[in-house]
């Protein structure tokens, strides 16, 4: 089979798998904790987000409730800012993170924010190249065809190129999020505090996937070299 030992690029990329499985600890037990908090306001999420797109010029733009945990998002091509149950009608500090998470992205949609752009549009070759990078590599190697798994080492190099356009998108989405928050009135400073813990959360998340990628890319490069040479 294609399995090349090299010892610290295996080492790095367990630790990494690792710390990405911490990142998805830390975001649920976050979330959960900062879900049974409730804001001084008492409104509901699904209010705050229809009054922050209204301050920013979107009274247009609808809000749905849909059915999942966590399945929050903002759909740039019905335009469409969707929350989930437990966030729609929730009026605790972590749902208003959320939900405003979501309106910044509406935000960006709105306002043509460059990073959300290139992000777009490299959303297909990510959802191909996610499945089809590891078959090319996987049957170019039992194959020993190695312009597959060139090709296939390309591919994946997209998907590591979209994940890290998403990070200064999330970061910003999430930066408007604080800044409409308190901005508004909707929190005090303490509140603030709490929801960009669940926000910083949800971010580490990004960050750790892409680190798992980039070093999976790694030795994927590595293998490919040992097997040319
Ligand atoms: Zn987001």
């Amino acid at each position: 089979m294609y399995y090349y030992y090299n010892g610290w690029s295996w080492v790095l990329l367990l630790a990494a798998i690792i710390l990405s499985a911490v990142a998805q600890f830390k975001v649920s037990s976050t979330y959960s904790k900062y879900a049974k908090v409730y804001s001084k306001s008492q409104r509901p999420a699904c209010d705050i987000a229809r009054q922050i797109l209204n301050f920013n010029g979107l009274g247009n733009l609808p809000i749905q409730q849909i059915e999942g945990k966590l399945t929050d998002h903002y759909d740039p091509r019905a335009k469409v800012l969707r929350l989930s149950k437990g966030v729609y009608g929730s009026p605790s500090v972590a749902a208003l993170g959320v939900a405003a998470h979501e309106a910044g992205h509406a935000m960006q949609d709105a306002e043509g924010y460059m990073p959300l752009k290139i992000r777009n549009s490299l959303i297909p070759v990510a959802r191909f190249g996610s499945t089809a990078s590891w078959i090319l590599i996987i049957v170019g190697f039992i194959m020993g065809a190695l312009g597959l798994v060139q090709l296939g080492i390309i591919l994946f190099s997209c998907v590591v190129v979209f994940q890290l356009v998403t990070l200064p998108v999330e970061f910003n989405a999430s930066s408007r999020a604080l800044a409409s928050l308190e901005g508004g009135g909707f929190l005090d400073s303490g509140e603030i505090v709490q929801t960009k813990k669940v926000l910083s959360a949800a971010a580490f998340t990004y960050v750790a996937a892409v680190l798992v990628s980039l070093l999976q890319l790694l030795r994927l490069i590595l293998i490919f070299s040992g097997r040319r040479s």
